[in-house]
């Protein structure tokens, strides 16, 4: 862009054109795709770490575009919560993700101390009707709502504290459970922990990856625990890859973990296949 004086721009840079083209057309492409059906779920087992028994997995959307392959959800959720599409989109996982929990449950390969964790954004968890939509789905499906639990990162009560808690006294009723993704990583402010039912803490990604068996590199994850115990929340660490990462959030006494070092997220059959060979509940 060239300075015109005034606050007035003249804009002709070709890549900022091309960028907003670019936009459009993935806009374009992500309509189409909630016409056409093409978002699969993938499930990422949620490990116990001192038993290694499956606790649960976590719904993670992958778009199976017709020429362009599987696009992960980084290239594609953003733009989807910009537009709103996210709202469609999500609602696609919550009804696939929970008709999986009704089939692997009437194959006997779950029962209800599993749960299905399901990521919902701040944008649809803002949506007016989003409790009757997962009544809906409840009602289609009729799984057990302790199968069920939300993740929602912390921005999704901030913005909109007051409807957030209306929102979550509902889930609680139905014995729907709640995850705070990305914990640590959003807001300083630790309060509104105190106003809203909670069970689970999820530490990022990018905590774990620091872990290198040193003192140092634990950083906030002690902190975490320990807000987790007194609140009587569980912690799941994210991003698990190595053994020695492992080693020291056993050591810390976190209770579940994911990772790349039990299993990437899998596609239905792959996940089927693992519950069907684990040791049962
Ligand atoms: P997230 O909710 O923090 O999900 C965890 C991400 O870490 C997933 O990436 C998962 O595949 C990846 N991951 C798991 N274990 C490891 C590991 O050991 N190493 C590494 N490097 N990565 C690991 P994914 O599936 O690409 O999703 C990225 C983000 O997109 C998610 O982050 C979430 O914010 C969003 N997302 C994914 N699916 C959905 C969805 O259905 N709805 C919404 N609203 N957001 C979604
Ligand atoms: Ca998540
Ligand atoms: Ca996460
Ligand atoms: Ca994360």
């Amino acid at each position: 862009a060239k300075t015109l004086g005034k606050g007035q721009y003249h804009v002709f840079d070709p890549t900022m054109h091309a960028a907003a083209m670019q936009a459009l057309q993935l806009e374009n492409d992500l309509r189409k795709a909630i016409q056409q059906k093409e978002f699969v779920v993938h499930y990422q087992p949620i490990i116990s770490l001192c038993t290694g028994k499956i606790n649960g997995f976590e719904a993670l959307v992958r778009w199976q575009h017709p020429t362009r392959g599987i696009v992960p959800p980084a290239l594609f959720i953003p733009l989807a919560e910009e537009t709103g599409l996210i709202n469609s989109i999500g609602k696609i996982v919550l009804s696939q993700a929970c008709h999986q929990v009704q089939q692997w449950h009437q194959e006997k390969l779950i029962d209800e101390s599993i749960f299905m964790s399901v990521n919902i954004s701040a944008k649809q968890f803002a949506q007016l009707d989003i409790v009757e939509q997962i009544d809906q789905i409840m009602a289609e499906t009729q799984i057990n709502p302790q199968n069920l639990k939300l993740e929602i990162t912390e921005s999704a009560f901030i913005n909109n504290a007051q409807s957030a808690k209306a929102i979550l006294q509902e889930l609680r009723q139905r014995r729907i459970q709640l995850s705070i993704d990305d914990f640590g990583t959003g807001y300083s402010s630790l309060s509104y922990l105190h106003n809203f039912p909670v069970d689970t803490l999820k530490i990022d990604q990018s905590f774990v990856s620091k872990l290198d068996g040193t003192l140092e590199s634990l950083g906030l994850i002690p902190a975490i625990k320990k807000i987790a115990e007194t609140m009587k929340m569980s912690v799941v660490a994210e991003g698990i890859e190595t053994e020695k990462q492992l080693a020291q959030l056993r050591e810390l006494k976190c209770e579940f973990g994911q990772g790349y070092l039990f299993a990437k997220p899998l596609p239905e059959k792959e996940a089927t296949e693992l519950l069907a060979a684990s040791p049962k509940w």
